[in-house]
């Protein structure tokens, strides 16, 4: 991860991105694919399997 375009803005905008995560299809749990190994992985709360989905998420 880059962090060399991490000038803050003036206002203090919360930033939000659309990222790829896996999400548990049993509860609200959800990760970012780049921080999970596993091909497939499995919801740490309820241990039910996860699906990859596009979130929109606050990176600030
Ligand atoms: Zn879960």
């Amino acid at each position: 991860m880059s962090f060399l375009n991490s000038k803050k803005l003036p206002h203090e905008e919360p930033v939000y991105e659309n990222r790829e995560v896996w999400q548990c299809k049993s509860c609200t749990c959800w990760a970012q694919k780049e921080y999970v190994l596993e091909d497939v992985p499995t919801c740490p709360l309820c241990h039910e399997p996860m699906e990859p989905i596009t979130k929109l998420i606050r990176l600030s």
